[in-house]
């Protein structure tokens, strides 16, 4: 089955890229469909918020879900409330990696928050994975059945640590599947297009992923986490690229170099089983921003 991002629209009017097996059936909602949406129940295997949706204010409008970053911590707590009673997940049963750029993956079949850790991975439906994200790549991993399943936060050092390669070796001992069959999802993060570094941290980048325009370097997050999928078995057609670069669409979303460091965090989310997107309308037809 192939997988593709979706732009959503929970009920509560946060907006969101899901996963969905590509031709999977979007029943056409009749009080919507005049306005060039559909109502659907997507069974998704992940999903990542925009900044749309929230109540922060400034730089963190509006759907900031980071504690970290400066934004009013009552704002923060409702966000992640609002998030969390879209999709009918329990704020209790979250587990979290701390996030500390490096490579640590641990399998969490409770929730809380996993100290130096930068992924997770779980077969437990008692449980839902989140990283939060503002152009680092999340990284997910999926078995056909949805009942495993993982998460992992990729900037460029955790990149460069083998975050992704880390994710897939941790899935694969835990739980010991066929790594061919293994789905990879990379979310919205920042392109290829924007994330220009300097010509020394280029040049302890993989050189394939490194591209040189007008004597200025660009590190390719995407291909790296990509290249690092296929090389533990991952077949091509199983990885799911991002929908979109977020510091191209900063509107969109928050991205740690479009808005120069003071920005909000979004919100990845997977749990084994799955989400249940009920009531979601599929933004379509040019409104896929
Ligand atoms: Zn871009």
């Amino acid at each position: 089955m192939n997988y593709s991002w979706r732009p959503v629209e929970l009920l509560n009017g946060i907006r969101a890229f899901a996963l969905a097996p590509e031709g999977s059936a979007r029943e056409s909602g009749p009080a919507n469909s005049a306005a060039g949406a559909e109502h659907t129940a997507l069974e998704s295997p992940g999903l990542v918020t925009t900044r749309r949706g929230g109540v922060s204010k400034g730089p963190f409008e509006s759907l900031n879900v980071s504690f970290r970053v400066g934004d009013d911590p009552a704002s923060v707590k409702e966000n992640r409330a609002l998030i969390a009673g879209s999709l009918g997940l329990d704020q209790g049963a979250c587990a979290r990696p701390e996030q500390v750029h490096g490579n640590l993956v641990l399998r969490a079949d409770g929730p809380g928050d996993r100290a130096r850790a930068d992924g997770l991975v779980s077969a437990s439906g008692d449980v839902w994975l989140s990283v939060h994200v503002a152009d680092c790549v999340p990284v997910f991993v999926f078995s056909p059945d949805l009942r495993r399943t993982g998460l992992a936060h990729a900037g460029r050092k955790g990149t460069a640590a083998g975050v992704t390669t880390n994710l897939l070796n941790m899935f694969k001992s835990a739980f010991r599947c066929d790594v061919s069959q293994l789905i990879v999802a990379l979310g919205p993060s920042v392109g290829p297009c924007c994330y220009e570094l300097d010509s020394h941290t280029a040049s302890h980048l993989r050189r394939e992923c490194v591209a040189q325009r007008r004597g200025r370097f660009f590190f390719d997050l995407w291909k790296a986490n990509g290249l690092q999928a296929l090389e533990a078995g991952v077949r091509e057609e199983n990885v799911v690229m991002p929908p979109a670069c977020t510091s191209c669409k900063a509107d969109l979303f928050f991205s740690h170099r479009a808005h120069k460091g003071t920005t909000g965090r979004q919100m990845a989310i997977t749990r084994s089983g799955g989400l249940r997107l009920k009531g979601a309308s599929v933004r379509e037809n040019g409104r896929r921003d």
